[in-house]
């Protein structure tokens, strides 16, 4: 940790700061510039807090220099890891699609969808049972039910499915229902109590990017799942809120590279909920691969104009199937594969 101390800090004062990082059972080391003076109290820092020196008497600030995530951290798995789904790699040189309706409908639309989600060559498929609507009065999702039209709908493909756990008071259902993928939703990223639960449980996890959390949060999220056992995890970024409201979210790019960086874990890309428009996805999408995301999720709809949730985002069946062609382009120009 850094500390560095106001302008006109005593000697007395500097001399408190050292006892603290004493006390915690580091080792302080001083420098003395022309104005400044910074102490660098070393050992392990996670036995000081900053905010508890930054009210001593003279101190300007203290900042960690190491990081507060340690599952995640890419230093802890270099190499980048490879999380599988019924033994379907996400992570690795193929990108995944997964592609599928906002919400579970119908038996017949789900059907549709996974018959569409095939043909296009995705190997997984989403779909929401559980919806987080803005509006109470909008629909809220089948849900149990829905599980059951999923499950029924997928197997006829044996496409193993994405769905979002809102409350963890279902995570018995989706673990009964086979979930094969859990979902937790932008609006729960911070949702300690839940993902605390799912870092409990064997399965894979998609975790989405919060409204407007920054990186480190992000991170800090995923760690509540690791630090339960739960390895498996996926990032996925969703667009986060802006000024602009000609779109839905702005598509962070830069996140892409950036937590290929700090993460081994995969991280996939959400075009839909990021444009908000069905005619934005395609390009979003190719922006995501060539930056180097490891797979996407999509919307796609049998009949966008029934849709009973994000009508305007989701692809009909032509479309996801002319993207999964382009896509692939990319995927090979960046020595990849969907
Ligand atoms: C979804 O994927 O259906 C969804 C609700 O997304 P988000 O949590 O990113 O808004
Ligand atoms: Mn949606």
């Amino acid at each position: 940790m850094i500390i560095v101390m106001q302008l006109n800090a005593t000697d007395a004062q500097i001399n408190g700061v050292v006892s603290e990082i004493r006390k915690a059972g580091l080792k302080e080391h001083i420098s003395r510039g022309s104005e400044l003076v910074i102490i660098g109290a070393i050992g392990d820092e996670n036995k000081l807090e900053p905010a508890h020196l930054e009210i001593l008497p003279g101190v300007e600030r203290a900042t960690r220099v190491t990081k507060q995530y340690k599952i995640v951290a890419r230093d802890s798995h270099p190499a980048g890891s490879i999380v599988k789904v019924r033994g379907i790699p996400i992570g690795g040189n193929q990108i995944q699609i997964i592609a599928g309706p906002c919400s579970v409908e119908t038996q017949e639309q789900m059907n549709l969808s996974a018959d569409a989600v095939a043909a296009a060559g995705c190997r997984m498929m989403r779909g929401g049972a559980f919806k987080p609507r803005t509006s109470p009065y909008a629909f809220q999702g089948l849900g149990v039910e829905g599980l059951e039209y999923f499950q029924q709908a997928a197997k006829r493909h044996n496409l193993p499915i994405v769905t979002e756990l809102m409350d963890v008071r279902m995570l018995d259902t989706f673990m009964e229902y086979d979930v094969d993928v859990i979902q937790i939703g932008a609006r729960n990223m911070q949702n300690f109590d839940l993902l605390k639960e799912v870092g409990r449980v064997n399965k894979p996890v998609i975790l989405k990017r919060g409204l407007s959390a920054t990186i480190a949060e992000w991170l800090m999220a995923a760690e509540y799942i690791a630090a339960g056992g739960n390895h498996n995890i996926i990032f996925c970024e969703r667009g986060i809120r802006t000024f602009e409201t000609t779109y839905r979210n702005v598509l962070d790019v830069t996140a892409i590279p950036v937590l290929k960086r700090e993460t081994h874990l995969p991280v996939i890309v959400d075009p839909s909920h990021s444009g908000g428009k069905a005619w934005m996805v395609p390009a979003l999408s190719q922006a995501a691969i060539a930056a180097g995301a490891d797979g996407l999720l999509v919307e796609m709809h049998p009949n966008p104009c029934d849709a009973w949730c994000d009508a305007d985002q989701a692809l009909t069946p032509e479309e996801l199937k002319k993207l999964t062609v382009t896509l692939g382009a990319i995927a090979g120009a960046i020595g990849r594969s969907i």
